[in-house]
């Protein structure tokens, strides 16, 4: 088997409060290969987060190896790009400022690497908004932009946590849609935290269920939809996705009335 681009070998990770020790994930292990769309679902509270915290490097494992190409990973490298569920635009910067942010931050801000984020936003639809300010925009918009800034560095691997939550249904389904398909023709490594199994289906190569907490591998399901490529809509309409749902929502559903 080729060389995971990110691999968590028997993870464990414990969150010290002043009154309380939590275990949040305990032996988990989990490979992602090159180029692979893997979703991660689960209940809440079971350590979604906090795995994605521990590839970005924003968390040391208390205990196990986090690797990226068969490094350790040390801290924030820019092979990593993190997108959350708010967008966490500023308001007082454009939107060309907005998504320079990343590139400012390391330095890297020449009139090349602006030209190139002007190419990015205009291949998002947002050309003719560079000098809008944020609120200016709609919740799928700002979401586009809060991607073009994660990708505008490069990354290799890019982390979603619940990146269409904040958004209506019908934007969800059209921007989950349109990422999904870009980020593959990129050929981005994306690991995707969502509660929604739809979208964790229609957009994934493998989609892998997570225990309550403390977490660790339930499941994982290889999906393949022969109704159209992932990501598409076409996708959705396979034979095969309600199959998929219905196992994937049974796994979770023990813990639908405990957590909420
Ligand atoms: P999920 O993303 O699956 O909802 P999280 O990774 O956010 O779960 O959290 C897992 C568990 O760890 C939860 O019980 C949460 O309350 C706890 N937790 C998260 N962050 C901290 C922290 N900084 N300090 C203490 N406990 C935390």
């Amino acid at each position: 088997m080729a060389e995971s681009k990110v691999e968590l070998r028997n993870v464990s990770l414990v969150y010290f409060d002043p009154h309380a020790e939590i275990t949040a994930l305990k032996d988990l292990s989990l490979a992602v290969a090159a180029r692979e769309f893997v979703s991660i679902v689960g209940p809440s509270g079971c350590g979604k987060s906090t795995l994605l915290s521990l590839i970005a490097g924003m968390l040391p494992p208390s205990s196990g190896e986090v690797l990226i190409d068969s490094q350790p990973v040390k801290g924030t490298s820019q092979k990593v790009g993190y997108m959350l569920q708010q967008d966490y635009l500023f308001e007082w910067r454009s939107i060309l400022d907005n998504a320079l942010l990343g590139i400012e931050l390391r330095r890297m801000r020449t009139p090349e690497t602006v030209a190139r984020v002007r190419r990015i936003l205009a291949a998002y639809g947002l050309s003719g908004f560079e000098r809008h300010r944020p609120n200016q925009l709609s919740g799928g918009m700002r979401q586009r932009v809060a991607l073009v800034r994660t990708l505008a560095v490069n990354p290799e691997v890019l982390l979603l946590d619940e990146p269409f939550s904040a958004l209506d249904y019908q934007t969800r389904l059209t921007l989950g849609a349109e990422i999904g398909t870009i980020l593959r023709q990129e050929h981005k490594t994306v690991i995707m935290v969502t509660h929604d199994i739809a979208e964790a289906i229609a957009l994934s190569d493998r989609v892998v269920v997570l225990t309550g907490r403390p977490g660790t591998v339930k499941s994982e399901y290889h999906i393949h939809l022969s109704g159209g490529p992932p990501a598409t809509v076409a996708a959705r309409k396979s034979p095969e996705f309600p199959q998929y749902f219905n196992r994937i929502w049974k796994e979770l559903d023990p813990y639908v009335e405990s957590t909420g």
